[in-house]
């Protein structure tokens, strides 16, 4: 679908007197967002959700926080394909991005706004704010991210039941969800011939 397609099919339409579904570049629900922890010349953990057909991409250098206090850095990269979400494993050195990735964790993710015309896709890429809920393994519950200029944008946990000033899941809970090795392990196995 694309974002004129349904320009065209809401402007037709008064949703104050027609039952039919507001039309929304993003689903309700049970759309895709993923977290790779990827360590490259910096480790930093890329935060993904999927919007308009692709990986809408921020690389965010501390990771995610349960914390509502922490302001997290999040620079916005790339759009990436949706079959990104799945990839784990060893960007060869010299390439761009080289380095090992895991995926650190995946889920679904929903918008918390109540849009009226405004598309996600809208806010995202307009309004440079958007809040959206997460059902992943390790990050549950409300997050903003808003942008502060040019590429970069602060993502921060919102206050609701989810919010936890102590996990630390970074830290605490550092392997890949897909396979529940640590990126030292991923790494180790690639690199370590198998010894018969
Ligand atoms: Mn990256």
């Amino acid at each position: 679908m694309s974002k004129s397609f349904l320009k065209g099919y809401n402007e037709k339409r008064d949703f104050r007197k027609t039952g039919e579904p507001r039309g929304q570049v993003l689903g309700a629900d049970n759309e895709t967002f993923v977290v790779q922890k990827h360590d490259a010349t910096t480790l930093h953990y890329d935060f993904r959700i999927a919007l308009n057909g692709v990986l809408k991409s921020w690389a965010i250098p501390k990771g995610p926080s349960t914390n509502t206090r922490d302001k997290r850095l999040a620079i916005r990269t790339e759009d990436h394909p949706l079959a990104y979400a799945d990839f784990e494993g060893v960007i060869p050195a010299g390439e761009y991005g080289g380095g090992t990735v895991i995926v650190w964790d995946k889920g679904t993710y929903r918008s918390l706004k109540d849009s009226g015309d405004s598309s996600l896709l809208h806010q995202l890429e307009q309004e440079g704010h958007i809040a959206i809920w997460l059902e992943g393994k390790k990050l549950k519950g409300g997050y903003a991210l808003t942008r502060t200029g040019g590429n970069q944008w602060l993502f921060v946990k919102m206050r609701d039941k989810e919010a936890d000033a102590l996990r630390d899941p970074v830290n605490t809970q550092p392997e890949s969800v897909l396979t529940g090795l640590t990126i030292e392990e991923v790494r180790a196995h690639i690199f370590t011939p198998l010894m018969y």
